[in-house]
């Protein structure tokens, strides 16, 4: 899901494209263990020996503001033919997991929490085609048939028997395995031996970095065009990156915070502006030659954000937003966005329809989306996640279970 990181905005240094040079490495990229051939003797132990069987996992449970829980649940079994049963190599923490994690009103239910998520199949409906076990998937952070009307016009997420993880009974994916509805239009399989160091890359195929794609291309970014991102949290950034390949000229990256919107610039910011509001305004006006950007590509969801978009976007321009709306009135009417025909989009990113398209690029490397990742977790780790999550310590935290 879209964002939800704390707006931060502008503040002017120029900067350039960098080369993979510019950035320190992070660890992993130097590591050559294969995934599937170091798990081919680990994955499918729950149809095998007693002794091997699982009876329990880990899973993610959320029952109230700040309070996160891990906790045993009875281990996932399919429940119709159309299901799988992925054991999950990698998940994550989404901003958009930090609005019921500051908001949520407490209750004595724990609610599913987690939306993206890559593993391996472990077991598989007898409708399900297409996929094997022990196949390395990535789960998009809604499933779907991907054969409705809704689906084959590439809104996946408006699936007519979609749904999304941690609702109406389905697991959040937080977990150590989740059953997936609807396994052969939901998942999307990566060909051949996966280079761990590929994996956090992967894992934004779930959500941000689609996210950010879907944004872009919705705001027209392309040749020719400038575009201004608002918001350096994943999905600000995953836009910037996405941006880039799809060929803006001029990209400007409203954040505050300098190791994300120094990773703002690796990923193709020529400009990055700190300052928000009308000082924030200003500077982009500034540097878009007074006129504002072609694209404003809102990836907060606050009305702040809003508001500075449709401050600075050039008359005729697109707004386009995927970051969560969290407010129910503000500047859409007739005076704010309809005189000037701006275009407002953006909107809930189908995610599942734009993985094929960029897996390629990840896995050679050509795009780097898992930088978006500063640190790991184990399953115990999880609640600690949440708070350098809020309290804006991690940029994205991944959970390696
Ligand atoms: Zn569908």
């Amino acid at each position: 899901m879209p964002d939800g990181a704390d707006e931060r905005v502008p503040g002017g240094v120029d900067g350039h494209n960098r080369t993979s040079k510019d950035l320190p490495d992070r660890g992993s990229h130097t590591a050559t263990s294969w995934v599937r051939a170091g798990l081919r003797g680990a994955v499918p132990t729950r149809r095998g020996t007693a002794t091997t069987e699982r009876t329990t996992v880990r899973t993610t449970l959320i029952y109230g503001a700040g309070d996160v829980h891990v906790e045993e649940v009875p281990d996932p079994v399919l429940r119709e033919p159309t299901d799988a049963v992925v054991r999950v190599l990698r998940a994550c923490i989404c901003g958009s997991d930090l609005w019921p994690y500051g908001l949520l009103p407490s209750s004595d239910v724990g609610q599913p929490i987690g939306h993206e998520f890559l593993g391996v199949i472990e077991d598989l409906g007898t409708e399900v085609t297409g996929l094997r076990r022990g196949d390395i998937v990535i789960a998009p952070f809604m499933w779907s048939d991907n054969t409705c009307d809704f689906c084959r016009e590439g809104l996946q997420n408006c699936c007519r028997h979609g749904g999304m993880w941690g609702f109406n009974g389905a697991a959040g994916g937080q977990s150590e395995a989740v059953r997936v509805p609807y396994a052969q239009g939901t998942l999307v399989r990566v060909l051949g031996d996966v280079d761990e160091a590929l994996l956090p890359s992967l894992l934004t195929l779930s959500d941000v970095f689609p996210t950010g794609h879907y944004c872009a291309l919705r705001g027209g970014a392309g040749p020719r065009t400038t575009v201004t991102v608002i918001g350096d949290g994943a999905v600000g950034l995953c836009a910037v990156l996405a941006a880039r390949r799809l060929g803006a000229e001029r990209i400007v990256l409203m954040g505050r915070h300098a190791d994300r919107t120094d990773l703002g610039r690796f990923f193709g910011a020529t400009d990055v502006v700190p300052e928000r509001g009308a000082e924030g305004v200003a500077r982009v006006r500034e540097l878009t030659g007074g006129d504002g950007p072609h694209t404003v590509l809102d990836c907060v969801g606050t009305l702040a954000a809003l508001e500075t978009a449709l401050a600075v976007v050039r008359s005729g321009g697109v707004v386009s937003r995927v970051g969560v709306p969290q407010y129910t009135e503000g500047p859409v009417g007739y005076g704010g966005m309809f005189f000037r025909n701006v275009t407002l989009t953006g909107g809930v990113a189908p995610a599942r329809a734009f993985i094929e398209e960029l897996l390629p690029e990840v896995l050679d490397g050509r795009v780097e989306p898992g930088r978006v990742f500063d640190r790991t977790v184990d399953m115990s780790g999880i609640p600690a996640g949440y708070r350098a999550m809020a309290d804006r310590e991690a940029l994205k935290v991944m959970i390696q279970p």
